[in-house]
């Protein structure tokens, strides 16, 4: 059976006219899911009664059933553990600050990547997403928080998955959510964050998107970083920094770089001086995070102070450096986390 939110508006015009339907009725079903945020075909008055059983037969509107959903103690960050037809485990996370809703998705069900203090890339991993399995972690926050008279702001692809190893349905999930018709999700409303898969960092900087791009860095010398990184022996800092600063030349972009600081490994003035020097000249931003402690990493997160110190040096050497919060750090709101947990109970 088709997946409903693996079609884009076309493909469901397609094949509502394969099923002898006219293409005016594909439109109030997307309009009906996308913007009315219905539930099920059910829902959509609209369509005669006989169409909506047939669509209910011919249709899957949902591959996402909730196993967990965890609430942070200060109720700002909610965490939902998703299982899928084929038991793949995957998790979305949203977090309402500053009047943002953020909702954080994954890409991928684990990860092949294997970076060494990721939940995610401990587990290993299972298989990519579908366009539509991606499209619908976002539909089903944007219905929770439509009962609030609320709606979701901005989507970072920063969950479980490396989304520059699935990126034509990551593309196409973003384009789907894009679509003027149906949520209409302005494409500058999205983050990607990519390991560093250079060859798709340069076919993302030629396709000149308007989403947003963030390169997770962690380390400014290759001896560190491959230490931390697997991919970085593939794909190392000459190659990853120049095709960043490729990326920022061909959009006008400015690129954001993700930094986790672990005690003792990448936080001192050195590595600042270092991840400084690496990055000069690019139209950047550095977000630092202290580390999210997990099972099977030995690292630490750093201290506060130990932060503000890091930062400091690197605005210093003029590069805008923002500290963000571990979030949701008792409801296992770390990449990959919670899904480890279940994966062994
Ligand atoms: N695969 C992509 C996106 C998913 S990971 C990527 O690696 O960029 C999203 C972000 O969480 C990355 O910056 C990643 O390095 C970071 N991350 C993973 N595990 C973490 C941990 N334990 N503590 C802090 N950040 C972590
Ligand atoms: Fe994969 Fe990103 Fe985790 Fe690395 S940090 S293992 S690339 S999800």
């Amino acid at each position: 059976m088709i997946y409903f939110f693996d079609l884009d508006r076309n493909q469901m015009k397609d094949y509502f006219l394969s099923m002898g339907e006219p293409a005016f009725r594909a439109e109030q079903v997307w309009r009906g899911m996308y913007q009315h945020l219905a539930e099920s075909p059910e829902e959509i008055t609209a369509l005669p009664k006989p169409l909506r059983e047939k669509l209910r037969a011919e249709m899957i509107f949902t591959h996402l059933k909730t196993e967990d959903r965890l609430v942070s103690s200060d109720g700002e960050t909610v965490k939902t553990l998703f299982t899928l037809p084929d038991s793949a485990r995957i998790e979305t996370v949203l977090m309402h600050y500053d009047e943002r809703e953020t909702l954080c998705i994954s890409s991928q069900a684990g990860c092949a990547m294997g970076c060494v203090f990721c939940a995610t890339g401990q587990m290993g991993f299972k298989r990519n997403l579908t366009s539509g399995e991606i499209v619908e972690q976002v539909i089903h926050y944007a219905r929770e928080l439509a009962h609030r008279g609320r709606k979701v702001t901005n989507v970072v692809v920063m969950g479980m998955g490396e989304p520059f190893h699935n990126y034509e349905a990551v593309m196409k999930a973003i384009q789907q959510l894009n679509d003027a018709q149906g949520m209409n999700l302005g494409a500058r409303r999205f983050t990607i964050s990519t390991v560093g898969i250079v060859p798709i960092i340069h076919r993302f900087a030629a396709e000149k998107h308007q989403v947003n791009l963030a390169v997770s860095l962690h380390a400014a010398n290759d001896n560190l970083r491959d230490s931390l990184i697997p991919a970085n022996r593939k794909y190392p800092l000459n190659k990853l920094i120049a095709a960043c600063r490729e990326y920022v030349e061909i959009t006008g972009r400015r690129l954001t770089f993700e930094w986790a600081l672990i005690a003792g490994v990448n936080d001192s003035t050195h590595d600042a001086l270092e991840l400084a020097a690496l990055v000069k000249g690019i139209n950047c931003h550095v977000n630092v995070i202290p580390l999210n402690p997990t099972a099977q990493f030995p690292g630490a997160p750093t201290t506060s102070a130990r932060a503000q110190d890091f930062k400091k040096i690197l605005e210093s050497s003029g590069i805008p450096c923002t500290i963000r919060l571990r979030r949701g750090i008792d409801i296992q709101a770390g990449c990959g986390q919670l899904a480890a947990r279940h994966n062994k109970g």
